[in-house]
């Protein structure tokens, strides 16, 4: 027997969001969950690298917490992970609207990200086909479950007392508006990257391989073997981070510009 959130990956997809189903989600969970009245959006403050390296945790939880620690995971290339389809350990203590069961009547995402926006972890600002997929992911939810986006809190904005929280770093009066703007289908549509450049190149994600990512590889500093895995990723977004880019970590019409400027080492 499952627990009750098993329409989560549905409703993602037919929103046009990319999903990873974590095997075993349909029975994890502390227990089941109440009604769902919102969803609450968390960072992970995780590592720097990586898709979504801190999925583990959030689906294992720590020594002190027991996992899940959110329903829903979310990499940093807008992929969802489902992790859990009953109640998670992501709220703690707090009220938003007048809620208070934060981990019995709300979804918990959780994004990834370091959560500095400055300094040696600076993470900021979240590349956009994550922030993308975040509202959307959001107002997908919301609309299944007939609630406004005022339904939609930060963890900070949840925990008492406050300030226990500073989760997620992002305006959240400002993603509300966004999530109500893609609700009332007045949103623009999503940030599509060219699938090729003027030169005739193609646009690179995780997964391809070949020559071009050859090229790549040796200009963002990693080693060369033509796969483009999760260490070429992490290099491709370091790479657009010190270029000023969104780092996306897909090679797209603004990266190999960028590429161009550089020669190949090693
Ligand atoms: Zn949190």
């Amino acid at each position: 027997m499952s627990f009750s959130l098993t329409w989560l990956p549905t409703v993602l997809r037919s929103a046009g969001l990319k999903v990873a189903e974590v095997p075993g989600w349909e029975n994890h969970g502390t227990r089941d969950i109440g009604i769902i009245k919102g969803v609450m959006c968390h960072h992970t403050a995780g590592p720097q690298r990586g898709n979504m390296p801190s999925l583990g945790v959030v689906r294992d939880g720590t020594r002190r917490l027991s996992g899940p620690l959110s329903q829903l995971c979310l990499g940093r290339d807008g992929t969802f992970y489902i992790v859990a389809a009953g109640r998670a350990n992501h709220a703690g203590r707090g009220e938003w609207q007048g809620e208070t069961g934060g981990n019995s009547h709300f979804i918990g995402i959780e994004a990834e990200n370091t959560g500095f926006d400055s300094g040696e972890r600076d993470d900021f600002p979240w590349p956009e086909v994550q922030m993308d997929a975040y509202r959307r992911g959001c107002a997908a939810i919301l609309k299944h479950i007939g609630q406004d986006a005022i339904m939609c809190c930060g963890h900070k904005e949840f925990a008492l007392p406050r300030r226990r929280k500073i989760d997620p770093l992002f305006d959240m009066n400002v993603f509300r508006l966004e999530v109500t703007a893609i609700m009332n289908g007045t949103a623009l549509p999503p940030t599509v990257i060219p699938r090729t450049d003027s030169d005739g190149r193609s646009t690179f994600r995780r997964g391809a391989n070949g020559d071009f990512v050859k090229q790549i590889q040796a200009k963002v500093g990693t080693d060369v073997d033509g796969n483009f895995g999760p260490k070429t990723e992490a290099a491709v977004r370091e790479f657009q981070r010190t270029q000023g880019l969104v780092p996306d970590g897909i090679v797209g019409p603004r990266t190999w510009s960028a590429l161009d400027g550089v020669s190949a080492s090693g």
